[in-house]
């Protein structure tokens, strides 16, 4: 049905079945083409959800105080030299990994998949990025880090060159043009999905979390710690989003799901969890106050293992149990209402003020 307005002495006439079909249209890969930003009527709700997740979860690295971290950083008595050491190698990693997802979103992702939804909530996933970035920097300038040693811990630390040289693998072969009619290139696209939500932030991302979450837990670094709380929320919602793009695009595009693909998907995570223990062991190489490298290498078995059961993959490790109980309480933060305080809750506010209901849509 064509709906017809009449203002004065004009005519315009609505095609109804155009619409329906630009709808019908919308698809993760391949879909319309077209300049118009048309999120309505939306058709991957789910996208839509998890934007407005995001950015009522806003926060501003200079909105956490540093003083205390800065006392302990420059004290002798506080901190051993592994606690340090800690704290370089999650800068020293973070800085460029940071980057690097930030980099694969805006030039691979955001640029192949079609569906508008995905592309909004895709750029407000590179700007959390950028946010968490910009968190890295606010922790260098706050303890006075010398950011010639941060680039140095990135160029030349050998652990996390090999797990930078991973992810990289299979961003830079993708390109905009890219025939994604064909099934290798599909596979190419979901491969570079898996890697980077699952393998790295749902994986690689966790060895650090847990050491870092670690010494916050023993007063050690509190803003430094509050800023990995905030990174960590921040990251499963992006773990959520690529998971959830992951299994549509296997779903709209069954050809991808082959024996031999998801072979590779367990290889490459084998491989991921190969270099974040490796990794562990160069950020603990001897075993500080409560760390030891074996039990975060056991945490990071039991971390990929959930990441490949939520794209519907066995595990590797079954009855493989959590070795750090309290981490799941941190990381589950639907459970802390309480837990992220000030700032975060004001930006809420605000941004809840202007939010349409759900009704409304
Ligand atoms: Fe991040
Ligand atoms: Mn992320």
């Amino acid at each position: 049905m064509d709906k017809t307005y009449k203002i004065g002495d004009k005519t315009f006439v609505l095609d109804e079945e155009k619409a329906v079909r630009a709808y019908q249209e919308k698809m993760v890969i391949n879909g319309r083409q077209s300049e118009a930003f048309n999120l309505l009527p939306l058709k991957y709700q789910w996208a839509y959800d998890l934007y407005r997740k995001m950015k009522a979860n806003h926060w501003e690295p200079e909105d956490v105080p540093m003083q205390k971290d800065l006392e302990q950083w420059k004290s002798e008595s506080d901190l051993s030299d592994n606690e340090r050491w800690i704290i370089m190698m999650g800068i020293g990693y973070f800085s460029a990994a940071e980057g690097i997802v930030g980099d694969n979103i805006q030039h691979v992702v955001r640029e192949l998949v079609t569906a508008p939804e995905l592309k909004l909530v895709l750029g407000r996933h590179a700007h959390e990025e950028n946010i968490h970035a910009d968190s890295l920097l606010y922790m260098i300038s706050s303890l006075g880090i010398n950011p010639h040693e941060c680039e140095a811990m990135f160029e030349q630390i050998d652990t996390i060159l090999r797990k930078n040289e991973f992810v990289c693998r299979v961003s830079k072969s993708l390109r905009r043009d890219m025939d994604l009619t064909q099934t290798v290139n599909k596979q190419e696209l979901a491969k570079n999905i898996f890697v980077f939500g699952q393998c790295m932030e749902g994986t690689q991302f966790y060895g650090l979390f847990g050491m870092v979450l670690s010494l916050a837990r023993q007063n050690k670094f509190p803003g430094i710690g509050q800023m990995f709380r905030y990174t960590l929320r921040d990251e499963s919602n992006h773990i959520e989003l690529f998971r959830n793009l992951f299994r549509v695009l296997i779903e709209e595009n069954p050809d991808i799901w082959t024996a031999d693909f998801k072979q590779e998907l367990y290889d490459l995570m084998k491989e991921a969890v190969e270099l974040e223990k490796e990794f562990i062991r160069d950020c603990l190489p001897v075993n500080a106050v409560g760390l030891s490298a074996d039990e975060f290498c056991s945490y990071i078995d039991y971390i990929s293992d959930r990441r490949l059961n939520g794209i519907g993959l066995d595990v590797l490790h079954p009855g493989l149990e959590n070795p750090f109980p309290w981490l799941a309480e941190t990381i589950d933060v639907k459970k802390e209402q309480n837990f992220f305080e000030g700032r975060v809750t004001e930006y809420q506010k605000s941004s809840s003020l202007a939010e349409v209901s759900d009704d409304e849509l």
